[in-house]
């Protein structure tokens, strides 16, 4: 039940009585927990066949190179790009409901800052085409987390980065301490945020509304998303930006400090 009070109150602002009311809310929550089961059920059946339809388009466009095909190959390996944002897309929604259901799980370990960002940035540069990225690492201290997770907290700040802001412009990644944290900054010079939007940007399905929306393709889930993996990691993440000219996306996770045996 879900109970709720309200004074009664006359001109005089006197209060003469009391509405109370009870709403029994456990068909709420069952409709809750089906939605909650059938998001889980449904993108994980969409990814088995997505799977298995992009194994075949790559054994398909292997094969239309070797025969020296390679307009059509081309077109396959546009159709593999395209089954990787589906992919992207329904881990996103699998993520959600881990975490809405207190399931998404994480394999911490010790690991250097810096270098794990430097060779994750090696490693996600490929994709990086047309923007100018340059790096300022100065966070040389060890933190306890899920490597991989941190690598998808990078990886989506990076492509909204690419997302938003005008290719060719420059996207600064810096690393720094403060105090007992590490803190990771992506800045752009993309479309900004108005204020009024900054705090909710990290909640799930929020976007920025108006024209943008259909230029710019996405589910709203991977701030909302990337903010609760920092903060199960015992961190916290945040934004400042100046609509029009560019964001700076940030995020901070404890140092480890060494326990003395
Ligand atoms: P998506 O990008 O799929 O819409 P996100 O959760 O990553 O979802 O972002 C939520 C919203 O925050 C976006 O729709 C966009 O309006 C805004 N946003 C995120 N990153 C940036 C950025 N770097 N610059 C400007 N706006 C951004």
């Amino acid at each position: 039940f879900n109970f709720t009070f309200k004074p009664l109150k006359d001109k005089d602002e006197k209060v003469y009585g009391i509405v109370h009311a009870a709403v029994d809310i456990s068909r709420l929550v069952q409709l809750q927990r089906q939605k909650d089961e059938f998001l889980g059920v449904a993108s994980h059946e969409l990814k088995t066949p997505v799977t298995s339809i992009k194994a075949y388009t790559q054994v398909l466009e292997r094969i239309l190179r070797g025969e020296g095909d390679l307009r059509k190959a081309d077109m396959v390996a546009k159709m593999d790009k395209q089954l990787d944002r589906l992919t992207g897309l329904i881990n996103d929604l699998l993520d959600v409901n881990k975490i809405q259901s207190g399931r998404l799980r994480f394999n911490p370990e010790e690991f250097n800052f810096d270098s794990a960002i430097i060779q994750m940035l090696d490693e996600l540069s490929l994709t990086m085409h047309g923007h100018k990225i340059s790096i300022d690492y100065q966070a040389d201290a060890l933190v306890y987390a899920d490597r991989e997770r941190i690598r998808q907290v990078l990886t989506n700040l990076l492509n909204n980065a690419i997302k938003y802001s005008p290719a060719s412009s420059e996207i600064r990644v810096s690393t720094t301490l403060a105090g007992h944290d590490v803190v990771l900054c992506v800045r752009d010079e993309g479309i900004g945020i108005a204020p009024e939007h900054t705090e909710r940007i990290f909640e799930q399905f929020f976007r920025v509304a108006g024209d943008l929306q259909h230029t710019f393709p996405g589910l709203g889930l991977g701030l909302y998303i990337s903010a609760q993996i920092i903060r199960t990691e015992g961190g916290r993440m945040w934004v400042e930006s100046t609509e029009g000219s560019g964001s700076s996306f940030f995020f901070s996770l404890p140092v480890r400090t060494p326990t003395l045996h």
